[in-house]
């Protein structure tokens, strides 16, 4: 991607490039990604400052938190979808009475994507404006995380984007947690198929769902947690529709993509 198409995206993630007055800018900060961070405004960092590596050096191994967040084997998941491929999957999907919100759902919103992405990205449920596509992370804020994965060097359409719930709540409310173990197997189906290198996990409901955890969201950032039998890396950042509302947690997100992007590039 060349450096002007990237500084686009970094923008509308709300990272627009400036450089301190009578400084001027290396030509490696003004094109490379990590060029954001390095002119970050002098907050306190939450992320410790090595962990801040220059393109050149070795990114140093990502923590790891294996035990606490694992997603324990249901006999209600890959035993319950075993053997079954995507368009088998997509119809058991588009017909599932499982739970209550089969009633108000306008269709089920299965995910989308390439099938044989490394990037799996898992949102809670569909809205209002997905319940009437059928596609996930459409609007403003899908129109946000394709400027998250662009300014990480990903296409949209390289990526799988899903939900945990695959119907949307009424009134956008929280999915119960019975809707969402009644839906995970669906998922897991999902990556069973695609075996993804990572999973990014947008937003806290999200999570604590895939982790089973209520360990907030704040917390959860910045750490490599690995989700069910197949121990896929999965990492945690912000949803966009809450980036909307609250943008300045932005460059929070734009140090969970380059996380997530280093786990990738490890795998
Ligand atoms: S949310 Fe999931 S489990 Fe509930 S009806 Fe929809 S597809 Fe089935």
């Amino acid at each position: 991607m060349n450096s002007a198409l990237r500084r686009e995206y970094l923008a509308a993630l709300g990272l627009e490039t400036w450089v301190v007055r009578g400084k001027s800018p290396l030509p490696s900060e003004a094109a490379s990604p990590d060029a954001p961070a390095a002119r970050e405004a002098p907050a306190p960092r939450e992320v410790p400052a090595s962990r801040e590596v220059p393109a050149s050096r070795e990114v140093p191994a990502p923590r790891e938190v294996p035990a606490l967040r694992e997603l324990a084997p249901r006999d209600s998941s890959a035993a319950r979808e075993a053997g079954v491929d995507w368009p088998e999957l997509r119809a058991r999907v588009a017909a599932c009475t499982r739970c209550a919100l089969c009633n108000t759902r306008t269709q089920t919103v299965f995910g989308v994507g390439n099938q044989t992405a490394d990037w799996l990205i898992v949102g809670e449920a569909p809205g209002a404006e997905e319940d009437r596509q059928g596609e996930p992370f459409v609007g403003r804020a899908g129109q946000l995380l394709n400027s998250m994965l662009r300014a990480i060097g990903l296409a949209r359409e390289q990526v799988y984007i899903a939900n945990v719930l695959k119907c949307r709540p009424p009134g956008n409310r929280d999915p119960s947690p019975g809707e969402a173990a009644e839906c995970l197997p669906y998922l897991e189906q999902q990556i069973a198929l695609l075996k993804p290198k990572i999973m990014l996990a947008v937003g806290r409901i999200a999570a604590q769902n895939l982790l089973r955890t209520d360990v907030t969201l704040g917390r959860l950032r910045q750490q490599v947690h690995r989700f069910g039998l197949s121990q896929v890396p999965l990492v945690v950042t912000y949803h966009p529709a809450y980036l909307l509302r609250t943008p300045t947690d932005k460059r929070k997100a734009w140090e969970d993509l380059k996380f997530a992007r280093e786990v990738c590039a490890r795998v």
